[in-house]
């Protein structure tokens, strides 16, 4: 009765150890996966990692407050904003994401400043929208007596490959990446909590530095850019946007040289012409196959991922 008893204590204990990650404690969502094409069923870069009680926003993109929504997290409640780089489709949600979440329904209610990191250039940015936006909140603090602390800014930047965040045993580290020549700063980011682990490539080529920091990853966010060979061979313009992203064959080597448990694409580049139609997201895979042969999603709006023992995936349902 005794061992009985033991191996059921056991049990339930196995149980409770097992589920006690699982259960919300460290999830990522996509809020937004498209490229700066607009549409209506992918909004804007964007990517909720929630660690513990912490909520971690990288990159804003367009429409970042309707699918925060969606999930029922409010917008005041996010702790702090990590910038990828300033191409306009990462960062053009930002004054929605500060002036929204600073207003009086639920889903706003920011009473502290509103905290940005990112690589050099976050300070101006920042800077330059509080001045955009100097009237709606000079008129909202005499109109509808909101707390000025909350329409506050703190605005971080770093220069240099490193941890740019830690906070309750959830810590941020940045690495800078390959986006272009022109287009600098670029980064990644790397978020570690309880000996668990979500990488964010950022906008990047092929690049050594996102193997290095995504190595042996839980799971791994990656951008992907595609477009069919003989739009390539017809356009200049073309290959120079493709130049600026990695390939799925490309990412295909990051993923079986970093071997994260799970490899996914949230921000999906498919080139296109008037004549030549964009590959397909089968054909995106299909090329993928050729170098990587472990577990892989393709990203869409609102899915949804738990790191724990193993690495669920959750579409999004209504
Ligand atoms: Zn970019
Ligand atoms: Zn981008």
């Amino acid at each position: 009765m005794k061992s009985m008893l033991r191996i059921a204590v056991a049990f339930f204990a196995a149980i409770l150890a097992s589920t006690g990650y699982a259960q919300g404690d460290f999830k990522v969502t996509l809020l937004g996966t498209a490229s700066p094409t607009p549409r209506p069923d992918r909004f804007g870069p964007s990517t909720l990692v929630e660690a513990g009680d912490q909520k971690l926003l990288f990159d804003a993109g367009r429409g970042v407050p309707i699918r925060l929504r969606q999930i029922g997290v409010p917008i005041g409640r996010l702790d702090v904003l990590f910038i990828t780089h300033y191409h306009s489709d990462h960062v053009s949600g930002i004054p929605d994401v500060w002036l929204t979440g600073w207003l009086a329904p639920p889903y706003g209610r920011r009473t502290s400043p509103f905290r940005v990191i990112g690589p050099v250039g976050a300070k101006a940015l920042m800077e330059n929208l509080q001045r955009a936006y100097a009237l709606d909140v000079k008129i909202r603090l005499e109109d509808e007596k909101l707390p000025p602390e909350g329409a506050a800014v703190a605005a971080e930047e770093f220069d240099k490959d490193g941890v740019v965040y830690e906070k309750n045993g959830v810590k941020v580290t940045a690495f800078a990446v390959e986006h272009g020549a022109a287009i600098k700063p670029a980064v990644g980011y790397r978020v570690d909590y309880k000996g668990r682990s979500v990488t964010l490539s950022g906008d990047t080529r092929y690049d050594e530095n996102v193997v290095k920091h995504a190595s042996g990853t839980d799971l791994l966010i990656h951008e992907v850019g595609a477009a069919r060979p003989e739009l390539l061979a017809a356009s200049v313009p073309m290959q120079r946007i493709i130049a600026h992203h990695t390939t799925p064959r490309e990412a295909g080597q990051v993923f079986s040289r970093a071997k994260p448990k799970l490899a996914v694409y949230a921000h999906i580049v498919l080139l296109s012409s008037e004549k030549i139609a964009e590959p397909t997201l089968d054909d995106v895979v299909a090329e993928t196959r050729q170098t990587y042969a472990g577990p892989l999603v393709v990203g869409e709006d609102l899915m949804s991922f738990e790191i724990g023992d193993t690495v669920s995936v959750k579409p999004y349902k209504k």
